[in-house]
Order: C-alpha cells, then sequence, then structure tokens
C-alpha cells in the first residue's frame, strides 16, 4: 500500500504532463517538490484549482520513489490579489524564479520558506510592488550567503563619514578608497539598500514601503548586476517584462 503523507507548501509553478496531469513544483519547508497532479484538464475538474500560482496548501500526496502525487489540498492562502493585479503578477512571476533556481543552494529550507511566504503576503497585502521586489532580492543575497558588507570600508575599514556600495568591492567603501571604475550606488541609494536589508520582515508596513518608494531611488539595476556578477544569474522574467513594459 502506499503511504500518504500530509503537509504544508506553496505551489508556484505547472507544467503540462501527458494528456490530462500537470506537474507541480512545491516549496515545503524542507525544500522544493514536484508532484504529479491529475485530471486538471477535465471539464468540471476538481484539481484544477492547484495550478493558479502561488497558492499555499495543506495537502496530501503519496510517498513514491519516482514521480509522487498531489491527491488532495485544502488552500490555505489564495493570494488573490497578487493573481488579479497586473503589476503584483509581474513582480511574483520575478520572485518564484528566483525561488526556483536558488532552493537548492539554501541550508535552511524552514527559514527560506517561512521567508518566501512572508514576501509574497506582503505583496498581496500592499502596494509599491516593485520595493517589495528591491526587499526580497536584497534580503535573498544574505540566505544566499552573497550579502555585501555594509558596516565599514571594505578597503580601510572606516565606519563613519559617506560610505557608498560599490558592485566590484562586494560592499561598502569611504570616499577616499574608491577607483574610479566601480559601479556605484550613491550615498542615498546606499541608505536605502542598507534600510531594506536590515528591515524585519515582521516590521514591513504601507508607510515603509511609501517611504522608499517616494525616495525615487531605483536599485534594480544594481541588484541585476549584483546577482549577475556574484551568483552568475540573470533573469530570463525581468527581460520579459521589459519586452511587455
Ligand atoms: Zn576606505
Amino acid at each position: 500500500m502506499k503511504q500518504i503523507i500530509k503537509n504544508r507548501g506553496i505551489i508556484l509553478t505547472t507544467k503540462d504532463y501527458k494528456d490530462n496531469a500537470k506537474i507541480i513544483t512545491i516549496l515545503l519547508p524542507t525544500g522544493l517538490v514536484n508532484l504529479l497532479l491529475r485530471g486538471t484538464n477535465k471539464m468540471n475538474s476538481g484539481t484544477k484549482k492547484y495550478t493558479l500560482v502561488p497558492q499555499e496548501v495543506d495537502f496530501m500526496m503519496t510517498n513514491s520513489n519516482t514521480l509522487s502525487t498531489f491527491t488532495e489540498g485544502y488552500i490555505i492562502n489564495n493570494f488573490t490579489k497578487i493573481k488579479s493585479e497586473y503589476e503584483k503578477t509581474l513582480v511574483a512571476s520575478v520572485i518564484i524564479e528566483k525561488v526556483l533556481a536558488f532552493s537548492n543552494h539554501i541550508d535552511n529550507h524552514e527559514l527560506f520558506y517561512e521567508f518566501v511566504k512572508k514576501i509574497l503576503e506582503i505583496l498581496e497585502m500592499y502596494d509599491y510592488s516593485q520595493v517589495v521586489l528591491n526587499l526580497f532580492e536584497i534580503k535573498l543575497l544574505y540566505l544566499l550567503g552573497i550579502a555585501p558588507n555594509l558596516n565599514h570600508c571594505t578597503k580601510c575599514q572606516k565606519r563613519s563619514g559617506d560610505l557608498m556600495l560599490s558592485l566590484d568591492a562586494g560592499g561598502v567603501c569611504c570616499a577616499n578608497c574608491l577607483s574610479n571604475h566601480n559601479y556605484l550606488l550613491n550615498v542615498d541609494e546606499t541608505k536605502i539598500f542598507k534600510y531594506l536589508y536590515l528591515i524585519k520582515l515582521e516590521k514591513v508596513d504601507e508607510k515603509f514601503l511609501q517611504i522608499i518608494s517616494d525616495s525615487k531611488v531605483n536599485l534594480s539595476s544594481f541588484i541585476d548586476r549584483y546577482y549577475e556578477k556574484y551568483i552568475d544569474f540573470s533573469s530570463k522574467a525581468k527581460k520579459v517584462i521589459k519586452k511587455i513594459v
């Protein structure tokens, strides 16, 4: 007899599998899993609702050595606004792309699960999607072990004065230590980067996101180049968005 296991997870993506089924990829507190979901293309399908991503579900799965099956579920959070608001949908696609790409690089899966869940809840709840995306991407650097040093000048260790985040140095530098060829955030941009890095997700609210958004600081290019340089990652989802927008 097949063993049935109860689990909780966030369904992130789906793809077609044979005639009337899909493979769904779910983030669990133990990491990613691919499961078979049957009957998704039938009229009045009872399983089709699980193909709308993202969503957090309690579910049952068979425990198989090969491909396990998602048998039944209960939706905990459907992230309705993420699905219905265009900008939130696009930002979620960029977040999900990174979760799929990096989940296996992360040691603490339970922490990662809570992090992804909380970010999606923030994206669902508040406006300023672009700030939420920057928040996610900057905090993820820490979980990936490639966070920049933001406390003192990377070259001379000086802590005071105006520090600027340098791509080449992988951390902040003081004015004396900067060389011309560095790709940089200026002092104000560096401060915003640090706010986003340090804030606890429990403290993030509409007001905080609004203040960051009102600063008109755009960190996206720097963040993209940081991911390219330090983990050799270039977002396909962002390229698609740039073509659409
Ligand atoms: Zn220095």
